[in-house]
């Protein structure tokens, strides 16, 4: 590529050479000494030539210098090869010393671009390094803080053991002081009361166990419709209590996914004791599996409910939300995590006054 300097160089190449040829065309030739200076001056444009433009710059400078110069042998000096055996080896020296100072500077001008090559590689691999070193820092960072929080797991499930075994000791020996005194004793009702708070305690640890203490999965071939069905027969029993019925409504074909059952089945419970739970006596439970989707299971639980606050929308995976008296709040949020380890999706549609949906994705 020849940029402006490149011209710039050149112009002056071209009048430095035109000049002194033009000293030399014009001189008397009486006037030696002063021929002799302008010999020597052709070697600063050669020189110039050779360590701007390289071997070919140099050659091609003392090429034409040669060129401008010989007529003036030929013709104003005689040209007698006896007589000016000086000034032909002085041309012959001309293109020595262009063609040298050209490859001497193009190997110059070579080496540097290679350094400057070998420098910009080590640059580009010194930021490499240290991207990845970064990185490497903060996955170590999120590894400690897993740790820290696993083994804050595991006291975790430890004190929820802990509690459990006394929690039995109170409600046997609460169950035993409840028959000393007769229904219509006003203690008789705070007994019940420490009974019924007891489980509900024994409960909340129960599920906060299962909670943070996951088994590892177990994944297998699974009948979604089979797996809810064995949930609705369960539930029978809950639904004629609560004067709900359980409707599952059949679907069209068989939908087979790869998932840990067992928790398939945890997943659907908790939903479906929340429809049972806020579902009006009389009316139904209704559920539905669609596969329709290409590529997803969906399955939706429907109750004609009160229907969820607005306001507590976002906060119902939250662990410990909830709005039942003898609540958890724990549910949802194992709920959540069940369906989200399945690669799935778990989505509340509700309507103040007009029941809740419940949605879940399953990839098939
Ligand atoms: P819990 O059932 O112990 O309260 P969950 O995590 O199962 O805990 O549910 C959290 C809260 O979400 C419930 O207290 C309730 O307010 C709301 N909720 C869940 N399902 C329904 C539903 N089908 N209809 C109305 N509210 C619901
Ligand atoms: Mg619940």
């Amino acid at each position: 590529m020849t940029g402006k300097a490149d011209y710039m160089k050149l112009l002056i190449l071209a009048l430095a050479v035109a000049g002194i040829s033009m000293f030399h065309y014009f001189t008397p030739l009486h006037a030696s000494y002063l021929h002799d200076i302008f010999q020597r001056l052709y070697y600063i444009p050669i020189i110039l030539s050779a360590l701007w433009f390289g071997l070919r710059g140099g050659l091609l400078c003392s090429v034409i210098v040669s060129i401008v110069y010989a007529p003036h042998i030929l013709y104003q000096w005689g040209g007698d090869f006896s007589m000016e055996t000086e000034k032909y080896l002085e041309i012959l020296l001309f293109n020595i010393v262009g063609g040298l100072t050209g490859f001497l500077s193009q190997l110059e001008k070579e080496r540097t671009a290679e350094l400057k090559k070998t420098a910009e590689g080590l640059e580009t691999s010194y930021r490499k390094l240290k991207a990845q070193s970064e990185r490497i820092m903060a996955i170590e960072e999120q590894l400690r803080r897993a740790e820290k929080l696993s083994t804050m797991v595991e006291l975790a499930a430890v004190l929820a053991h802990e509690v459990r075994n006394p929690l039995a000791s109170i409600r046997g020996t609460a169950e035993i002081l409840r028959d000393d005194y007769p229904a219509d004793n006003p203690k008789h009702e705070f007994i019940d009361i420490q009974i019924r708070e007891t489980e509900r305690l024994n409960r909340v640890v129960s599920e906060f166990l299962q909670m943070v203490r996951p088994r590892p999965s177990d994944m297998q071939l699974c009948n979604v419709m089979e797996e809810l069905e064995t949930i609705a027969a369960l539930l029978t029993n809950d639904a004629r209590n609560h004067h709900v019925e359980i409707v599952l409504e059949p679907s069209g074909k068989t939908v087979s996914i790869i998932a840990d059952n067992e928790k398939l089945r945890q997943a659907f419970l908790n939903i479906i004791l929340n429809a049972l739970q806020a579902a009006p006596a009389g009316s139904s439970v209704s559920i539905a599996a669609d596969a329709s989707d290409s590529g997803w299971l969906k399955i939706s639980f429907h109750d004609n409910g009160p229907g969820i606050d607005p306001g507590n929308a976002d906060r119902l995976f939250v662990p410990f939300f909830t709005t039942k008296q003898e609540g958890t709040g724990l549910g949802l949020s194992i709920t959540k995590k069940i369906i989200e380890s399945h690669n799935g999706t778990i989505a509340i549609e509700s309507l103040k006054g007009n029941g809740t949906t419940v949605i879940i994705r399953l990839p098939v």
